[in-house]
């Protein structure tokens, strides 16, 4: 294999293969099972927007837009950006589509975002999140029904080694007040800052709080806290959440220094994030934006989200050592000679019309009935149906449990419809098992 020769994929964008789809399609069913039992809808917006929306959305001064978007310029001249997340996106559809019209909406949506970021563990360019948004909604009650939402799939899902993360950024205004606070504490210690948080501190001084630079984080601990700076409305919003949580059971860490690292935020913000992921240990995170649909030009309506990143969820699905092999068939057909392949064929889609709640692999291509039974096994059906031309002769199929030691029968064609369920369920008997 000639390795200049291959086309390799783009670093950073990964393959989802066979193996390893089972988790996958766990998270995506049982999100979409509990997404509809909350009343959330599904909507599917564009890979591509103008990049003027993530600028506008997501704010100048965020790593996202300073460093991380897939922009170019399409042959018509329009400067366009690969999603780097879903909310933009969402609101913008929102807007552009007249679904706002003082209507609640419950929405979410889900699929690959792109974000030019170090590749690493847990971190990658094309990476998948499947988001919620709650738009219409100004009380701290959605707040709280998201978060159950999320502590529901876990629990669903059986993973433990969560924890929640909660904080408020207070109202725009009550945000500018600290912002001011924080300038000037941080022009005092200007010394210890590193190149981006000097950046910051005209743009956006908030995000030094989020700065992953160990180095950073001793004048980062000495910083004014939002929390002592909260509106009187926003402090009985967060109070209210974190009532609401206790009343639920939830168990919550308010941590004054989670800002998130998106500018559209206020009020609520949230994180779960998980000690069995190494660095990458934030899974899922949120919180309120009730200032972005005005920005992007929708009547002012309060608003809150999250996403989940779902390579992350589905690493800690892997661990928990639930079983996640994609499912067996129920049976495997076998056949030898032409005239019995072809019987086989017409006799699995005649099984398949009678007996949809079976599920019937046929081999295809030719081989001995040895490389067929390997095959057989491999498959993991509980059960063989053999075709040669014997049987052919005698109208009947002979039907062979794969996984116990009862012998091999013999069943008229016209009886298969009515025998295989009835073995198939007395094999899954768990007293008749090997
Ligand atoms: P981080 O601090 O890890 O960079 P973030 O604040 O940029 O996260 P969000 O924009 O809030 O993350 O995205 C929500 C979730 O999406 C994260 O909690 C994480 O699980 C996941 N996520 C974000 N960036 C990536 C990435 N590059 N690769 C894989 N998952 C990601
Ligand atoms: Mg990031």
């Amino acid at each position: 294999m000639d390795k200049n020769f291959i086309v390799q994929a783009v670093r950073g964008m990964n393959d989802v293969l066979p193996a390893q789809i089972a988790g996958w399609q766990q998270l995506e069913r049982v999100t979409r099972e509990l997404f509809a039992a909350y009343g959330f809808e599904e909507m599917r917006v564009p890979l591509v927007e103008h990049t003027a929306l993530f600028k506008r959305a997501i704010g100048e001064y965020t790593d996202i837009v300073e460093k991380e978007m897939y922009t170019f310029t399409d042959s018509g001249g329009d400067s366009l950006t690969l999603r780097p997340e879903g909310t933009a996106g969402v609101v913008r559809a929102a807007i552009t589509n007249g679904l706002l019209r003082g209507a609640r909406l419950k929405l979410w949506t889900s699929g690959p975002m792109f974000r030019h970021e170090r590749p690493q563990k847990g971190r990658y360019r094309q990476f998948h999140q499947i988001d919620v948004e709650a738009i219409g909604f100004a009380g701290p009650d959605i707040d709280a029904e998201l978060i159950a939402l999320t502590a529901r799939l876990w629990r669903t899902l059986g993973i433990t080694r969560v924890k929640l993360k909660i904080n408020s950024l207070g109202t725009i205004e009550s945000r500018r007040v600290y912002r001011e606070k924080l300038v000037t504490y941080f022009r005092q210690h200007e010394a210890a800052l590193d190149a981006d948080s000097l950046r910051r501190l005209e743009g956006n001084p908030l995000r030094i709080l989020d700065s992953k630079n160990p180095d950073m984080q001793a004048v980062v601990s000495g910083a004014p806290l939002l929390t002592d700076h909260l509106d009187a409305e926003s402090r009985e919003h967060f109070d209210s959440l974190c009532a609401m949580l206790t009343g639920m059971g939830i168990e919550y860490v308010i941590d004054p220094r989670l800002v998130r690292g998106l500018d559209y935020y206020s009020r609520t913000v949230f994180e779960w994030v998980t000690d069995a992921l190494g660095a990458q240990d934030a899974i899922c995170s949120g919180g309120r934006y009730d200032g972005l649909i005005p920005q992007l030009g929708g009547d002012p309506t309060p608003a809150i989200g999250f996403a989940m990143g779902v390579e992350r969820v589905v690493e800690l699905l892997s661990q928990t050592g639930a079983p996640l092999a994609p499912a067996a068939p129920d049976v495997y057909v076998m056949a030898s000679g032409e005239r019995a392949q072809r019987t086989a064929l017409a006799l699995v889609e005649r099984l398949r019309d009678d007996l949809p709640q079976v599920t019937l692999h046929v081999n295809l291509g030719s081989g001995n009935f040895k490389a067929q039974f390997r095959r057989a096994d491999k498959s993991g059906a509980a059960l063989a149906l053999i075709l040669g031309d014997a049987e052919l002769e005698r109208g009947v199929a002979a039907l062979k449990p794969l996984r116990h030691e009862a012998g091999q029968t013999e069943c008229p064609l016209e009886e298969l419809a009515v025998r295989i369920p009835a073995i198939l369920a007395d094999l899954a008997e768990p007293n008749n098992a090997v």
